[in-house]
């Protein structure tokens, strides 16, 4: 399949682009029905090593998946996949624990059979800029959100201009081959060499890290403790550090659990920005927690190789010779052979490279865009509306840390077929340059627009 122009591209075939585009397929109306999903690399490609360990289970359960509860299409669900292709336990399994504990490998192979069919994902085609297109004469920025947007994409090595008439953003977060938003804390990066003395959970490669006499892992979440899984089932390593502010807390939840309740996030959509900043930096800071069986595992059944130092506060860690040296902020010292940084993401949307040539026209808070009701970008007063769509990590601010998660993958695909049927109605009635949601901005107070 090539990439092509369409009335609607989607760019990433993780979880939320894949189920964008069932939803435009499944309920779309007309020329919404003319999509394509872009993938730089597979469908699914963020749900393998090395992004994931390949032997990882899911924190989410197996209802968490593409579709919204209440929608009729039972067939595209993962408990659907698990009963009918792995046979699995039943859709509507009789035991909560039958929903947990899920593997990545079925996970992953579900995805795969979604993407193959829906039969609209291009493999290899990796959009590389957003750009008004430059037919809208010779002020592309004079441009409407009815002219739709260029995306230059490469395939192939060749590189191509395709245009669409709406654009959804579903380039995630931790997607693989990316790592963008690593989050590198600078006292412990400093000095020392990426590969080297450190390397950042994401992505992690464990074989380099054989011949190491000890390791240590610094964090405190999830990522943290399948990084020490991975150290003591995958290598000899003789010792392994896993040094952490706090004790891990065992939890099914990564944020607390309303944070996963459609009328929680509901409500949280219509507050303030101010309001939902604060909410959110709450909720994010709720961790550090793990999933009820690695906790299990590797805390309470006995590990001779792992020595823990939970509640301690590393300050510094510097380069001595090819080793690194931990300084904690009680004044002791600890000396290893390689650190893992399990210090988890930072999304900002001023980092995506291929938003660029438009992203003077956003409206951002911080390092979020502004998204309306419908998880549709809002331009800065003055600028044309753009017809640019977002759903996962960038609408965070949104609709609350749900969107870190496959969860509410399906509600917010909804959201945004509904959108852009709306435009699309709209605009045939000839209302189609109307500007911007005036009453969402003016709920929208207080706009930071500091650069990255
Ligand atoms: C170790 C680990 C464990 C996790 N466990 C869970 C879990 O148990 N439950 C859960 O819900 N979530 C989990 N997550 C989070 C999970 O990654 C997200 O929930 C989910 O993948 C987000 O889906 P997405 O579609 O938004 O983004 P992604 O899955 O990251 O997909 C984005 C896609 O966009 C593609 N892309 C990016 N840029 C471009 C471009 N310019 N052109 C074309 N394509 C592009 C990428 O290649 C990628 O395929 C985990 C993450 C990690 C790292």
């Amino acid at each position: 399949m090539q990439a092509r122009h369409a009335t609607v591209t989607i760019v990433g075939a993780g979880p939320r682009g894949l189920s964008v585009a069932l939803y435009l397929l499944c309920e779309g109306q007309g020329m919404l029905r003319d999509v394509q999903v872009l993938e730089r690399h597979a469908a699914a490609a963020s749900w393998t090593a090395p992004a994931m360990p390949e032997a990882m289970r899911l924190r989410s359960p197996a209802l968490h998946d593409l579709v919204a509860w209440h929608d009729p299409w039972r067939t595209w669900t993962f408990a659907r996949f698990r009963e009918a292709v792995l046979g699995g336990p039943p859709a509507r399994p009789a035991s909560l624990a039958a929903l947990y504990g899920v593997s990545r490998r079925e996970y992953h192979a579900y995805l795969q059979e979604v993407a193959e069919r829906l039969g609209c994902v291009v493999p290899g085609a990796e959009v590389v800029a957003i750009e008004r297109p430059q037919s809208a004469g010779a002020d592309a920025r004079s441009s409407t959100a009815a002219d739709g947007l260029d995306l230059l994409v490469r395939c192939g090595g060749a590189l191509r201009r395709l245009h669409s008439r709406w654009v959804v953003l579903a380039t995630g977060m931790v997607g693989w081959g990316g790592g963008e938003f690593r989050r590198l804390p600078e006292e412990m990066t400093g000095g020392l060499e990426d590969g080297v003395h450190f390397s950042h959970s994401h992505g992690l490669t464990i074989a380099p890290l054989a011949n190491a006499e000890s390791v240590a892992v610094l964090g405190g979440g999830q990522s943290a403790a399948e990084a020490v899984a991975r150290l003591l089932a995958e290598t000899r390593v003789p010792v392994v550090w896993w040094l952490a502010r706090r004790p891990p807390r065992p939890h099914l939840y990564p944020v607390p659990s309303q944070w996963f309740n459609d009328r929680h996030c509901g409500r949280f959509a219509g507050l303030p920005a101010e309001a939902r900043r604060r909410l959110l930096a709450g909720a994010l800071a709720w961790g550090p927690t793990i999933s009820p069986f690695l906790h299990r595992e590797l805390l309470h059944s006995p590990q001779p190789r792992l020595r823990t130092r939970f509640g301690c506060d590393v300050g510094a860690a510097l380069p001595w010779r090819r080793r690194v040296r931990l300084m904690l902020r009680d004044g002791d010292m600890a000396q290893v052979d390689h650190l893992i940084l399990a210090t988890g993401y930072a999304f900002d949307v001023r980092r995506l490279p291929f938003l660029r040539p438009v992203l003077g026209d956003l409206l951002v808070d911080g390092p979020y865009p502004v998204l309306d009701e419908d998880f549709r970008a809002v331009t800065r007063a003055g600028a044309a509306p753009l017809p640019l769509f977002f759903t996962g990590a960038a609408a965070v601010l949104r609709d609350g840390p749900r969107q870190l998660f496959v969860n509410s993958s399906g509600v917010t695909a909804k959201r945004i077929l509904a959108g852009m049927q709306r435009l699309f109605t709209t605009e045939r009635s000839g209302n189609g340059s109307r500007s911007l949601q005036p009453a969402f901005l003016q709920r929208h107070e207080s706009v930071r627009t500091s650069k990255p």
